[in-house]
């Protein structure tokens, strides 16, 4: 997509720091950290929301769920645990429309979330 944001870091246009990239999906740190590690993943295809995965984008929904799992162990919060989120729609507070799962730790982390 041509104005989106994500789509731009995964063609480059945007600088971001990387993670993790796969053939699948890139993840880079949150450009304003909710907590010491907060780390964005995104898939490189474009999926406005999680309302709009459609089942030929299994792949690409795995592939976010097992990157996270790498990018929290490359951060180190395997053993004392991490947040793994995707928030949809601006009711749960998504302001970037291409889906992404945010991978927050390094702190205590309280629940139910704001
Ligand atoms: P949302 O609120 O949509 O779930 O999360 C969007 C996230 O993307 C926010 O945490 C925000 O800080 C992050 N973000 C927005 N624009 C940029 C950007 O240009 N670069 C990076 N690295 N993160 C961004
Ligand atoms: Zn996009």
């Amino acid at each position: 997509m041509e104005d989106c944001i994500f789509c731009k870091i995964v063609r480059g246009e945007i600088p971001a720091k990387k993670v993790l990239e796969t053939d699948e999906v890139l993840a880079f740190d949150d450009i304003n950290p909710a907590a010491p590690v907060h780390v964005v993943v995104v898939p490189k295809k474009h999926i406005a929301t999680h309302n709009d995965a459609a089942d030929e984008d299994k792949r690409h929904l795995g592939a976010l769920h097992l990157a996270a799992k790498r990018v929290a162990a490359s951060k180190g919060l395997s053993r004392d645990g991490y947040r793994a989120v995707i928030n949809t729609l601006p009711g749960a507070g998504q302001v970037v429309f291409h889906v992404h799962m945010h991978v927050i730790g390094g702190r205590s982390l309280g629940w139910p979330p704001g």
